[in-house]
């Protein structure tokens, strides 16, 4: 069973006492994908390796993350084929684009004639791809099948939900999104009653939290107990958008 390989992992991330289970997991297969791009194992060394970052290329994101991580030679070999291979590929571009006459009638159709749209085109390809974010969805995927599957099988697992803090809204819409096809229509109600719940008090502490962190403002509350408030701020932003806006970069020890 494929599915035993991400169980305990995904157990470990719903005891983990996050605001989230799945930016838990997320966080730890990003940290997995930077490792493998630029740490010990050198993987940018291997040439199948190579041609695929050279052909995905890497997102704004990942660029970042791989900038701090910290292995500056891995970044440049890494960089240097995938310039080369941008740069042969653009000059095919450029070779192919023409503007088009501008003729009145022209102007009055499409902005941009066919010639130009496949520059366009190939630069939306160019965004559209990385090779980090490709490493984390492979396996992220998994671990929504893998939930569904442990919910639809081990009562436990619903225990594991119930004692957790519930998702943050963005994976909440993922996970239920996909509870319609997942689920027959009796275990898409169960999930309702056990999710729903959870998402409300959880959304309602949360809010909670902040206000008393506003509160804490108040120099008549400065001897107060912070109560859950101290790290609010960043909890707050994960429950709405996912995410951890106070983590320090992942670097790799080299
Ligand atoms: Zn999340
Ligand atoms: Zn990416």
């Amino acid at each position: 069973m494929k599915e035993k390989l991400y169980t305990i992992p995904l157990i470990e991330a719903f005891q983990a006492d996050d605001e989230c289970p799945f930016c838990y997991i997320e966080n730890k297969l990003e940290q997995d994908a930077l490792d493998f791009t630029l740490g010990a194992c050198s993987s940018y060394m291997e040439s199948d390796i190579r041609e695929q970052t050279d052909h995905m290329g890497f997102c704004r994101h990942h660029f970042k993350k791989m900038y701090q991580y910290g292995n500056s030679l891995g970044n440049a070999l890494i960089l240097k084929t995938h310039i080369k291979k941008i740069n042969q590929e653009l000059e095919k571009q450029l070779e192919k684009y023409a503007p088009e006459k501008q003729t009145f009638l022209n102007k009055l159709k499409k902005p941009n004639n066919l010639k130009s749209n496949q520059l366009a085109e190939w630069m939306a390809q160019k965004e559209s791809t990385c090779f980090v974010c490709d490493y984390i969805q492979n396996t992220y995927n998994r671990y929504l099948d893998t939930f569904f599957y442990l919910f639809m099988n081990q009562p436990e697992f619903i225990e594991h939900i119930k004692h957790s803090k519930g998702f943050c809204l963005h994976h909440f819409g993922e996970v239920t999104n996909l509870a319609a096809s997942k689920l027959n229509q009796q275990q898409h109600i169960q999930y309702t009653q056990v999710v729903f719940p959870i998402m409300k008090n959880n959304m309602a502490r949360m809010e909670q939290d902040i206000s008393w962190l506003v509160d804490k403002y108040d120099y008549r509350n400065a001897d107060a107990d912070w109560k859950n408030s101290r790290d609010a701020l960043q909890r707050g932003m994960q429950k709405l958008k996912g995410g951890y806006p106070a983590e320090k970069s992942y670097q790799g020890n080299r």
